[in-house]
């Protein structure tokens, strides 16, 4: 178990006792803990995975936890058959093929099994899709297909049980204004990316908890659930270069930016700059205090926090390196495909070309009059404030 932490709607886990059943075969369950650089990610993890040993001792006598090091490989050696969970970013994939080394020299079978998507990657499609237009339909004609309950009478753990309490308070008190989501002085989003990240909660779940629910928020809210979070997850799919700079926007994106490296940047701030709320601009210091201080930040301030770090770093691929870091060492959501893709949308991905400007270019531009016009962000400002004040 490397990246779905559940019991429910749990297929590798499903399919290893099904395959052990089938063949007679004890089953042994491994739970690898994943690789975090924030503590507070780690205890965020352990905090949800309390009961998730004792659960699992449910379909065997062997359950281990185990820290992600050498001694997993080691562990791996008397299998028959190992199942695992698929890995999409550099650093899983690491573990994978070192995992697949030790089946490959001692002779085990080797099962990947997906799910932390709905539909998975390959089946959705069999490219690097160019945006959310081009992947909706292949996504959404399979869902039918996919929805698949496995182990769904079986008890739920803490991680989940969190997840499912946050969910049915989204349901019940937001979704109805979920349009107003993309205002960050509101609270309209259901606040679930964390839980997805660590697999303590299916996305076909949640699928089936909303299908009793008729509002025409839905829509909207499975569009960001399931066709933008697995955009992502066919970005770093497809993309093996999704983490460097050099390759991970469009040929477009690329020129415009070559031809604006040299324009003059009126602000230039470094990392501590932005850890320590240190810019001119309080929208964005209010944005760093909410991922500082919560381990989140609003999606809309998200866009905002990475144009403009753009905006005032001496180059581009300088932008995407500070960009890239906090967001993976602050976000309790960091490290995951969205992470990548969100930073690089930020850079033209799945995004189109737009009017010339200075420093942006082509990319998308973003400013401060724009949070004016549109939502009460003096709001924002307050609340964080606030948050930063209570420590
Ligand atoms: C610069 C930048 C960095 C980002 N970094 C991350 C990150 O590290 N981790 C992360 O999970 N998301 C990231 N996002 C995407 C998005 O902002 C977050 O998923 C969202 O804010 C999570 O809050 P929520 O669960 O309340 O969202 P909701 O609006 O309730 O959406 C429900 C779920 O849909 C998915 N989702 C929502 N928006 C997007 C999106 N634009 N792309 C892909 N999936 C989406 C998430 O899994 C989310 O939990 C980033 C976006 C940008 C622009």
């Amino acid at each position: 178990m490397t990246k779905s932490f559940r019991i429910r709607n749990n297929y590798s886990l499903y399919e290893a006792i099904n395959h052990a059943k089938f063949y007679q075969l004890k089953l042994e369950i491994v739970v690898v803990e994943p690789y975090e650089e924030n503590p507070r990610n780690i205890e965020f993890f352990e905090q949800n995975t309390i009961d998730l040993v004792d659960n699992l001792k449910l379909f065997s006598d062997s359950v281990k936890y185990v820290k992600r090091n050498d001694k997993l490989y080691d562990l791996l050696a008397g299998f028959n058959s190992i199942f695992v969970d698929k890995a999409y970013l550099r650093f899983d994939i690491n573990q994978y093929e070192q995992i697949k080394q030790k089946c490959l020299t001692n002779n085990i079978n080797l099962f990947t099994v997906e799910s932390n998507v709905f539909v998975p990657v390959s089946v959705a499609s069999d490219k690097e899709e160019y945006s959310a237009r081009t992947i909706r339909n292949k996504i959404n004609s399979k869902l039918n297909e996919y929805r698949i309950s496995v182990l769904d009478n079986m008890p739920t753990t803490i991680g989940e049980k969190e997840a499912l309490r946050i969910l049915d308070n989204f349901i019940e008190n937001k979704l109805d204004n979920y349009h107003l989501h993309n205002d960050p002085s509101l609270n309209y989003t259901s606040l679930l990316s964390a839980y997805l990240k660590y697999g303590f909660i299916s996305p076909v779940t949640i699928f089936d908890r909303l299908a009793k629910v008729n509002t025409e928020n839905k829509d909207a809210f499975l569009e960001e659930l399931i066709v933008r979070r697995e955009l992502a997850y066919n970005f770093v799919y497809f993309n093996p270069t999704y983490d460097q700079f050099q390759y991970m926007t469009y040929d477009w994106a690329y020129k415009s930016m070559n031809q604006h490296l040299k324009d003059k940047r009126e602000y230039i701030y470094s990392k501590e700059d932005y850890i320590n709320f240190n810019t001119h601009d309080p929208y964005f210091n209010a944005a760093m205090i909410e991922m500082v201080y919560t381990g989140r930040m609003h999606s809309y301030m998200r866009m905002y926090w990475c144009k403009k770090i753009i905006e005032w770093s001496r180059s581009y691929e300088e932008a995407y390196d500070i960009a890239i870091e906090l967001n993976n060492y602050y976000f309790i959501d960091g490290f995951t495909p969205n992470g990548y893709c969100g930073v690089a949308w930020c850079f033209g991905k799945h995004d189109r070309a737009w009017t010339e400007r200075p420093i942006f270019g082509k990319l998308r531009y973003m400013n401060d009059n724009g949070l004016k016009r549109k939502f009460n962000i003096e709001d924002y400002v307050v609340k964080m404030n606030e948050i930063r004040k209570g420590e």
